[in-house]
């Protein structure tokens, strides 16, 4: 669905991703895990449209897309930080980009009950979003980025503001989600047991170039060097 051609970006005279490959499918849930300031997030940008490569290809369904504007691409993005609108409900958070777009009310209706489920908030709509706990407002996020029906959900590590117990509840939920919509997640995350427990495909960034590419299962018992192996085994 995706495809990374030897990106490479450059912040000044600093070189943050070093010529990025990578083949990305369609409902894959696929984790680009790494320490801080490997290039995660700069990678995700650039899918997203948010940043342009320095040099390299952005492919989407075979056709490059470095020139198309982020809100034209079929990609939405949750981030930690879930900027939700807080003078408006769940509700009218949800509906915010079909609103923009003069879609019918209840063709409107429909999709946002449908998210609201879908996240488990049913019967949330007319509460105040300042309201929730963390975990109910990144649920409202998630239900913001999906009601469009994007291709692909890009999510910056979306958990991280939750506490321990709640980010293994969301783990789970997440990954349901994912499977029910039956969508590519790309997920961002320097949390290596977050990664082994929900991805399909684990990506290991170091300094901006890719280490490993495998299943959860070949991460970890079969790493393929050094710096994959040590990383892995800090989360035991
Ligand atoms: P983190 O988990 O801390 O977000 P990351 O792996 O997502 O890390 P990036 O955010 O992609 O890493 O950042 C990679 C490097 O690029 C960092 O050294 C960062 O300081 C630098 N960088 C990112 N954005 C910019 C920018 N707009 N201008 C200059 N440098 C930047």
């Amino acid at each position: 669905l995706i495809e990374l051609k030897n990106l490479t970006k450059n912040f000044e005279d600093q070189q943050v991703l070093r010529g990025i490959n990578l083949d990305i499918y369609e409902n894959e849930f696929l984790t680009l895990l790494g320490p801080s300031g490997c290039g995660k997030t700069t990678t995700l940008r650039i899918i997203a449209g948010f940043e342009e490569p320095s040099d390299g290809q952005v492919l989407f369904n075979g056709i490059e897309i470095s020139k198309v504007p982020p809100y034209k691409r079929e990609v939405n993005t949750v981030f930690q930080k879930y900027a939700l609108f807080p003078h408006m409900n769940v509700f009218e958070n949800i509906a915010f980009g079909l609103n923009i777009k003069k879609m019918d009310k209840n063709v409107i209706r429909q999709k946002v009950e449908r998210m609201l489920k879908l996240v488990g908030l049913e019967g949330f709509g007319s509460r105040d979003v300042t309201l929730l706990s963390g975990g109910q407002q990144q649920r409202v996020a998630i239900a913001r980025a999906l009601v469009n029906e994007p291709k692909v959900l890009l999510l910056d590590e979306p958990l991280g503001a939750l506490d321990a117990k709640m980010r293994k509840d969301m783990q789970r939920e997440l990954k349901k989600i994912q499977q029910e919509v039956g969508i590519t997640f790309i997920y961002v995350t320097h949390d290596q047991e977050e990664a082994l427990s929900m991805s399909d495909t684990v990506v290991v960034m170091n300094d901006g170039e890719i280490q490993q590419i495998g299943s959860p299962t070949d991460i970890y018992n079969e790493p393929e060097n050094r710096f994959v192996a040590s990383f892995i085994g800090e989360s035991n």
